[in-house]
């Protein structure tokens, strides 16, 4: 295990072909957790060097989603940094250099195949139901010759020249020594015909020239650690830490989440993509919480952390290298928790958008009034204004299921309606606490149940059955307004007796 007291440089490097996924998202939380801790760099590096799967809006929305994680990083695109440029279109040049030098060095070697030849040995390979794969023909072209070919303008790729026998050893943080039979690698390409480097050879070079102490990466890259590896050994230079993280599985935890399941996902008001959670009504501060504990387990005890408690908390021990399901009901759970956790004002101000979104007229005042109403009782900001819609209607249209009580004939309603009528108008304190006593009296003096006359009561002012706790909502509601409904119930219900 390396020392973790010591300045991490990390980096997160997504390609921008496409939306940032959770687990996209998990990698970044842990470079930037293992760079705070440790008082270290972390990084943005945009790796598009694939024009053909190039998205144009993919690197703003993983900014984007990062910084509604609460994700800031010391060097990026963005916002430069000693080690720029930070984005592969721009370091086209660096790795031309590098592979050149590896073909010199007679690490690497410059293969003229055309696709036809390419093409024809792939069928040839798979009749004699061969594993498909480089057969090696450039591979000994003098070098002089190869050189001649490629200032003459042939077509070619460079390839790494990997051994075949013998075995290689690679150490992984979570998984320990990775031992790979030579005989299974390829001479893969590195740098493709049109000039340009493939991953293999531009995160190296990337990871080296910038200082990266630590890969951390998807374990979809374990195949290729040899051939890293190797370009490493070849250039000798220092080998990072690697980390590859474990596989996110579909909930139903049966393998990586199809499109058809990310799609009944998204109608159960879940997501996989990180900027969908927003609009869903999840706050960041879950959705770290969430996924920095996806195949990870940082504390026995305890599982609702801030990024704070993560940052102080997070090691590479605490890590586990096998696949985890992800678990919607555990987000759930967080964002809940973590909304109970905001201050009043810091909740109102993240309701605002969604009450208005769901048709609700009203301002910030208007939600910091409902929201001790409301706020134990939430599991996304969507619900918000969906608890409290009734305290913001102009008025209840009385409705004959929700006023009518246990064992109670409409007459029976009919008077405790009215008499609820006298009681309120008498008020002086229309607050939750003045209002309590003197309402608790009033259903002694009319002999009913509690739950009779504030059921009844509740129907009248809300509509429904269930509600936050009657006496603050009353209040949050207005004693004119309250006096209003409860007369609409009582002459409702007499019009129905
Ligand atoms: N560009 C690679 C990807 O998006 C990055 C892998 C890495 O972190 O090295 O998969």
């Amino acid at each position: 295990m390396t020392n973790e007291n010591k300045p991490a440089r990390v980096r997160f490097a997504p390609s921008p072909t496409g939306r940032l996924h959770l687990g996209g998202a998990r990698t970044a939380l842990y470079d930037y957790l293992i760079a705070k801790k440790t008082g270290g760099q972390f990084i943005l590096r945009i790796e598009d060097t694939d024009r053909t799967r190039y998205v144009p809006t993919a690197e703003q929305e993983i900014i984007d989603g990062l910084h509604w994680l609460g994700i800031q990083w010391d060097e990026g695109p963005d916002i430069g940094g000693p080690y720029g440029p930070y984005r592969q279109t721009e370091r086209k040049e660096i790795y031309q250099k590098v592979a050149e030098q590896l073909v010199d060095m007679g690490a690497a070697y410059y293969c003229f195949c055309t696709p036809e030849r390419l093409e024809d040995m792939r069928k040839k390979q798979t009749e004699n139901n061969e594993f498909p794969h480089y057969d090696g023909h450039c591979r000994d072209i003098p070098l002089e010759e190869a050189k001649r070919r490629v200032a003459a303008g042939e077509p070619h790729v460079v390839r790494l020249k990997v051994p075949h026998e013998g075995t290689t050893v690679v150490h992984d943080m979570l998984r320990g020594d990775i031992s790979i039979d030579n005989s299974q690698l390829e001479d893969a390409i590195i740098l493709k015909t049109d000039g340009w480097a493939l991953y293999h050879l531009a995160a190296m070079v990337d990871d080296h020239m910038m200082g990266i102490t630590h890969v951390i990466r998807s374990s979809e890259w374990l195949p290729s650690l040899p051939l890293h590896h190797m370009i490493y050994q070849a250039l000798g230079w220092d080998e990072p830490e690697w980390v590859h993280l474990s596989v996110l599985l579909s909930p139903s935890g049966k393998g990586k989440l199809s499109k058809r399941e990310s799609e009944e996902l998204l109608k159960q008001g879940y997501a996989v993509f990180l900027t969908d959670f927003e609009e869903l009504g999840y706050i960041p501060e879950a959705v770290t919480n969430w996924i920095a504990q996806m195949g990870a387990s940082f504390d026995g005890e305890n599982d609702f952390f801030t990024m704070d408690d993560l940052v102080e908390k997070f090691s590479f021990e605490h890590l586990n290298p096998a696949p985890a399901a992800m678990n919607f009901q555990k987000l759930d759970h967080f964002n809940g928790a973590h909304i109970r956790a905001l201050s009043r004002e810091d909740l109102a101000q993240r309701l605002l958008p969604f009450f208005l979104k769901a048709g609700i007229n009203t301002d910030y005042d208007g939600v910091y009034k409902v929201v001790p109403c409301i706020q134990e009782r939430m599991v996304k900001l969507t619900d918000g204004p969906e608890v409290a819609r009734f305290m913001f209607e102009e008025d209840i249209p009385p409705v004959m299921d929700q006023l009518m009580q246990k064992k109670l004939e409409i007459s029976d309603c009919v008077k405790i309606a009215e008499r609820a009528y006298e009681v309120i108008s008498g008020l002086d304190d229309f607050t939750a606490a003045g209002m309590e006593q003197p309402l608790r009296d009033m259903v002694g003096e009319l002999g009913y149940k509690p739950g009779q006359v504030f059921g009844l009561l509740r129907g009248a002012i809300s509509g429904q059955k269930v509600t936050p706790p009657l006496f603050d909502c009353m209040e949050v509601i207005g004693k004119e307004k309250v006096l209003q409904r409860v007369a609409d119930a009582a002459a409702f219900l007499k019009e129905n007796q």
